[in-house]
């Protein structure tokens, strides 16, 4: 099949076009390089089954011949202000690429009589008064805080994907990603693991927000990407959250990393650098990613993160 990709050059999105060409579809990648690097996607320049075009998707999109699958990743990802990689640094461009991206990518696929699938995320579920978290919570979202900007981009992706599933009949998938982390993420990303691992490579304090007991469930790329191309290649139209349930606190995590990295330089508590609407608990119900795709994470934590670490040497 020939997959249009959006955000291709990402984190998630570059692991993506790893996998479809694996499975021996061509790719099209669309991505304007706003957070992604060319790095991530160097090694497939050359390639008859792959395509690079440098487009921000929040502008009409056309492209020549069949399509026959659109994902569309394309979306800062990151909430930390101090990354200017981050949401919050590109607040017009992350409601842009949600709503306007999210049309016209859905556009595209209408178009070409493609099917779609759409990266949402588990921020539609806010600051969540539901733990863990199923596919049935409406969630618990300000929508005028500090990442409304995300969430509300995200939660109406999601509301003009099954508009169109509903009124155009089209065959559709929204999968919400938990964290997911590994190599190529960005150095400069702002997110806790690359953060925590730069500073454990650098032997620098790891810098814990708050008090360090709001917690996340950490889902290896591999696993999440695998978990995508199956719900792609499924019949399943309701949102269907990705990620893995292995819950732990934001300290618990600081502990891991600098054990695997060799870090002595300990932790150090931010108190006051604590975001306002930084959610406190977030851990997925994947059940019915069990039932449906028969798909659960199959890496855990201290694997991941040794690639990770890795990864992240290299690179620093
Ligand atoms: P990323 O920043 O590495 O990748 C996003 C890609 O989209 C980048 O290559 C960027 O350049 C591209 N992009 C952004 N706006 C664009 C535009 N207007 N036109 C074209 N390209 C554009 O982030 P990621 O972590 O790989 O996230 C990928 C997707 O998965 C995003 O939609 C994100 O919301 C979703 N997601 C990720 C996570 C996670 O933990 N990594 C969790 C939930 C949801
Ligand atoms: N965090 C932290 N130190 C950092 C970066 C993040 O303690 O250097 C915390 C952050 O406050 C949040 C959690 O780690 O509680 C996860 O943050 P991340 O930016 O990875 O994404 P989120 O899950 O909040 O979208």
């Amino acid at each position: 099949m020939r997959i249009l990709l959006t955000g291709g050059a990402g984190f998630i999105g570059s692991h993506l076009c790893d996998k479809l060409l694996k499975e021996k579809h061509h790719v099209v990648v669309i991505d304007n390089l706003i957070t992604g690097s060319l790095e991530n996607i160097a090694h497939l320049a050359g390639r008859d089954d792959f395509t690079f075009i440098k487009h921000d998707v929040s502008n009409f999109i056309f492209i020549p011949g069949k399509v026959d699958i659109v994902m569309h990743l394309a979306s800062p990802a990151s909430p930390n202000p101090s990354s200017p990689f981050s949401y919050p640094q590109l607040p017009i461009q992350t409601l842009k690429v949600g709503s306007l991206g999210t049309h016209n990518a859905l556009g595209v696929a209408r178009a070409h009589g493609a099917c779609f699938l759409l990266a949402s995320t588990s921020e539609v579920y806010g600051d969540p008064q539901e733990h863990p978290q199923q596919e049935s919570y409406w969630g618990h979202v300000d929508p005028i805080g500090p990442r409304s900007v995300y969430d509300e981009a995200k939660r109406f992706a999601e509301a003009i994907t099954m508009a169109y599933h509903r009124y155009h009949g089209m065959k559709t998938h929204i999968a919400r990603i938990f964290n997911t982390y590994g190599p190529r993420m960005r150095l400069d990303d702002g997110r806790v693991i690359p953060n925590f691992v730069c500073q454990a490579l650098k032997a620098d304090p790891l810098t814990v927000y708050g008090d360090g007991a709001q917690t996340r469930s950490f889902c290896y790329v591999d696993d999440l990407v695998d978990g995508l191309y199956r719900l792609v290649m499924s019949e399943e139209n309701e949102p269907i959250n990705l990620g893995n349930p292995s819950e732990m606190t934001i300290h618990q995590l600081a502990i891991t990393i600098n054990q695997l990295a060799d870090n002595p330089a300990g932790i150090q508590l931010l108190s006051d650098q604590r975001a306002p609407a930084d959610p406190q608990r977030r851990q997925p119900d994947i059940s019915r990613a069990k039932g449906i795709l028969d798909w659960e994470p199959q890496i855990d934590l201290d694997h991941g993160l040794s690639l990770t670490i890795e990864d992240f040497r290299g690179r620093l």
